[in-house]
């Protein structure tokens, strides 16, 4: 069987693991500390703030920024639905506007139309690693006052170039990007997310709320010879990442420029395996954006039946999987929305098998195979 992914960790990860086990502080430590410091360093932003997830990460963006009950927040259906479940915690609504065809991100075209007196910011997703068009979006944002997050969960180590130089995602262009640790991302802390900004305010909240809002964080605390009181000033959250996970992190986060420098490769491989006159099409890269190539993505061509040929690949052994959902065809966001491109997306494209240990046999077996089962 050929996976879709496959994390890439070995006793490198194991021994951090478990040096933090055996140090006596397994939770929010020190080890967090390290990692929020490296991970700020490794994507060039002033400030990093570790979480327990992406999701969470989103949701104190949102917090951050002022979204609450009744407000609205621009953003994609055509992302996993954890990007719209975000705004719903907040007590916010999302409303959804269409992608573009070439890279799939958000149409900064669409999303004028969409602003209302309620909007109170603007989501925008790098999907499947694949930079949106964060000038244009961050234009749209400064014109109407709205702060733009970046849902970045997929997108660790991708890169986009602004005024003639590449910067990496999270740097930040946007307020707050946030990123996920979750294993089907190119590097994993089992779960994990990581909130960037250069905004010292957003920052410490996030530290705050994380940590149930405590006043004294229980680091402060242990350090003491004075005994301290601490208070919760306002509602908090346990949004905390362990410092087992963190220890993990650091290890994977030395990775990432290796992994990238793979994926790059993988996916350049399968664009030239995958050439045909029988209209399958290989995903696009602008030339002012470097995906990390979280996913490759490839689009049917029309005749072709999306379930058939997934069966088809499975029986030969390969794993895929659809393209990335839709959050207004679930029954929680339906509500008559009209997004032709996102369901595109979703019905005609197809995600193929793309992992640091691939071999050339397996990319060739996974080409010649989609090649064959289109062509029917
Ligand atoms: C994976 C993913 C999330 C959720 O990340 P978790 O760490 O699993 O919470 C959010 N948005 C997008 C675009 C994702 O791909």
């Amino acid at each position: 069987m050929i996976p879709l992914m496959k994390p890439l960790m070995d006793e490198r990860e194991a021994q951090a693991a478990s040096r933090v086990i055996l140090s006596g502080w397994v939770t929010q430590g020190p080890e967090v500390a390290a990692f929020e410091r490296e991970f700020a360093a490794f994507v060039g932003a002033p400030h990093a703030t570790a979480v327990s997830n992406c999701t969470t990460a989103l949701h104190l963006a949102l917090l951050a920024v002022g979204v609450g009950a009744g407000d609205e927040v621009i953003t994609v259906s055509h992302s996993y639905i954890a990007t719209a479940n975000s705004v719903r915690y907040c007590g916010a609504e999302p409303v959804f506007v269409d992608v573009e065809l070439e890279t799939y991100n958000m149409d900064p075209a669409k999303i004028e139309a969409a602003i209302t007196a309620k909007t109170k910011a603007i989501m925008v997703v790098h999907q499947i690693g694949m930079p949106a068009d964060l000038e244009a979006i961050c234009a749209i944002g400064a014109k109407h006052g709205l702060p733009v997050i970046e849902d970045a969960a997929c997108a660790i180590g991708s890169e986009i170039n602004i005024g003639g130089a590449w910067e990496r995602i999270g740097a930040p262009r946007g307020d707050i990007a946030a990123f996920s640790f979750h294993p089907r991302k190119i590097v994993s802390t089992g779960d994990g997310g990581m909130l960037t900004t250069r905004n010292p305010a957003y920052d410490k909240q996030f530290k705050l709320l994380r940590q149930h809002a405590m006043s004294v964080p229980d680091t402060v605390r242990h350090g003491s010879n004075q005994v301290i009181f601490e208070t919760h000033p306002v509602l908090g959250y346990n949004y905390r990442m362990t410092d087992i996970q963190a220890a993990v992190g650091r290890e994977q986060l030395k990775r990432v420029p290796e992994i990238v420098a793979t994926r790059r490769r993988l996916a350049a491989r399968y664009n030239e395996l995958l050439q045909n006159n029988i209209g399958l099409e290989t995903p696009a890269e602008p030339a002012n954006k470097r995906s990390n190539w979280q996913s490759y993505s490839v689009t049917l061509p029309a005749h072709a039946d999306q379930r058939a040929v997934m069966q088809a690949m499975l029986d030969a052994g390969i794993a895929t999987r659809r393209g990335v959902m839709c959050a207004h065809r679930e029954d929680s966001y339906k509500n008559g929305w009209v997004l032709p491109n996102s369901e595109f997306a979703q019905d005609r494209r197809i995600i193929l098998p793309l992992f640091h240990q691939m071999t050339d046999e397996e990319q060739i077996t996974v080409a010649e195979t989609l090649k064959k089962v289109c062509a029917q």
